[in-house]
């Protein structure tokens, strides 16, 4: 039986470790504090097939423009003398046309099939999480928008998905009797689901405990020892932990973990704020998006969430609150008895997010048995079981064709640049990334 070691105990690291395990392999999660203690449990929980669009997409240069430079949009960047930064800007922006659009979003959208298909199963065969089928409802102050969303939303036809109930704002007050006068309309996608992500994890961690597999918190990896082109052992807080297999599923923080082993992955921390009201102050039936704000509403049970922004501001967790006083102001537009209740949980959360809106998954370039699942930005909920599935096939050394458009190796500019800077050579210390400290590429 080989030994597999996750690095990270996200929603990510979590499935694979569970898909790993069902395969037969002896799993180790490490994590350098707690499952869920980074992006992966005050999210909004939303499994969207109709969200398919990777983040740059055309049209998108003119307006990042105008809300990148002002604080209180729901994309704002802190422009920082970082190379790292400028350079994954610059790929960003290069990618913001139809034709890489239409291919991230064909990517995507099947592996959201997948992940869908595979998340009534786990749930249908006893993995005991909070999981709503009811759809999603996409709400508009503005025609422009509404028509942008509506011509998006046609391209999911193509992968066996009805077609959204376009709504006028009457319609919209009928079905969701909170939403206020402001809203011109929305559109209804049927084919959406969500989680209450804190119980998934839960969820997935019992599951893993009773099949053997040990989750160490309070284990941070620090380096990877590598002898040519195999990884050997972690090096951690808790000590060294030797492997067969390691896969970096560390969220954000996977990038300087690989670029110890000479892996420049471009990834750039998109930080989100959430409000969480237990018990919900008022009824809303289904999740709802805000269109202009950017801010997704999610009913949970006994509790309403509210969740946006994406700030890339470096590794720095912190809750700015200019930008939730913003989300609060943006949210009430649409929702008029949203209220900043005393007492409500706020939350902040970094998504790893790539320059071209994809998640990397698979093989890290120069390495037989290092692997990587980070990246998925927006949607690590919505896409982990079908990521988890597809990488535990290449850790067993089968193919996995719906990874393709994934491989991490389309962030290679020569072959095995590992080896150009010696993967032993560490230039930068993982843990100096921590709270926005390092002088490396993410300030
Ligand atoms: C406001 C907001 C709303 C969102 N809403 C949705 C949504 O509705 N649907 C959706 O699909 N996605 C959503 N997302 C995105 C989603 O939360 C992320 O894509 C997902 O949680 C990423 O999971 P992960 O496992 O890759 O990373 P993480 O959850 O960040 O996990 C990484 C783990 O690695 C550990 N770690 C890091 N470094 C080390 C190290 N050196 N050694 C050991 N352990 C380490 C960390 O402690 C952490 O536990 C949202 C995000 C935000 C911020």
């Amino acid at each position: 039986m080989s030994r597999v070691v996750v690095i990270g105990a996200g929603v990510i690291g979590l499935w694979c470790a569970l898909e790993l395990r069902d395969r037969g392999a002896d799993v180790m999660v490490l994590d350098r504090d707690w499952p869920g203690a980074g992006c992966s449990s005050g999210n909004a929980g939303w499994i969207v097939p109709s969200l398919s669009g990777p983040l740059p997409g055309p049209g998108l240069r003119s307006r990042a423009l105008r809300w990148a430079i002002l604080p209180t949009s729901p994309l704002h960047v802190s422009l920082r003398a970082d190379g790292a930064l400028l350079r994954w800007m610059w790929q960003f922006w290069m990618r913001c046309n139809e034709r890489d659009y239409a291919r991230g979003f064909d990517a995507i959208a099947r592996l959201h099939a997948d992940s869908q298909s595979l998340y009534a199963a786990a749930h249908d065969g006893g993995l005991e999480f909070e999981l709503h089928r009811a759809g999603l409802l996409l709400l508009f102050l503005s025609r422009s928008e509404y028509h942008h969303a509506r011509d998006d939303l046609a391209r999911l036809t193509a992968y066996g998905y009805e077609r959204p109930d376009e709504l006028d704002g009457h319609a919209v007050r009928r079905v969701e009797p909170a939403v206020g006068p402001e809203v011109i309309g929305g559109i209804l996608a049927r084919s959406d689901w969500h989680v209450r992500p804190e119980s998934l994890v839960a969820a997935l961690v019992d599951r893993l405990a009773a099949g053997g597999v040990t989750i160490q918190g309070a284990a941070e990896v620090h380096a990877l020892e590598a002898a040519g082109p195999r990884a050997i052992a972690c090096r951690t807080s808790a000590g060294r932990v030797p492997f067969d297999q390691c896969v970096i599923a560390a969220g954000v923080w996977s990038a300087p973990l690989l670029r110890q082993v000479g892996y420049e992955l471009p990834l750039q921390a998109g930080k989100g704020y959430s409000m969480t009201l237990s018990p919900a102050p008022f009824r809303v039936a289904r999740p709802l998006y805000l269109a202009e704000a950017k801010v997704a509403c999610t009913p949970f049970r006994g509790a309403l969430r509210a969740a946006g922004t994406m700030d890339l501001s470096g590794f720095d967790a912190r809750l700015d609150r200019r930008r939730v006083r913003a989300m609060d102001r943006a949210i009430t537009r649409f929702l008029p008895a949203w209220r900043p209740h005393p007492g409500r949980r706020e939350w902040a959360g970094m998504r790893p997010v790539t320059p071209d809106g994809l998640p990397a998954i698979g093989r890290v370039p120069g390495f037989d048995n290092l692997f990587v699942a980070t990246g998925h930005a927006m949607l690590g909920v919505s896409l982990a079981p079908a990521t988890a599935r597809g990488l535990s096939r290449l850790v067993a050394g089968e193919q996995a064709p719906g990874l393709a458009p994934f491989d991490p190796a389309r962030f290679c500019r020569g072959a095995h640049r590992r080896r150009a800077h010696g993967p032993d050579r560490k230039r930068t210390h993982p843990a100096a990334h921590r709270s926005g400290q390092g002088t490396g590429g993410y300030g």
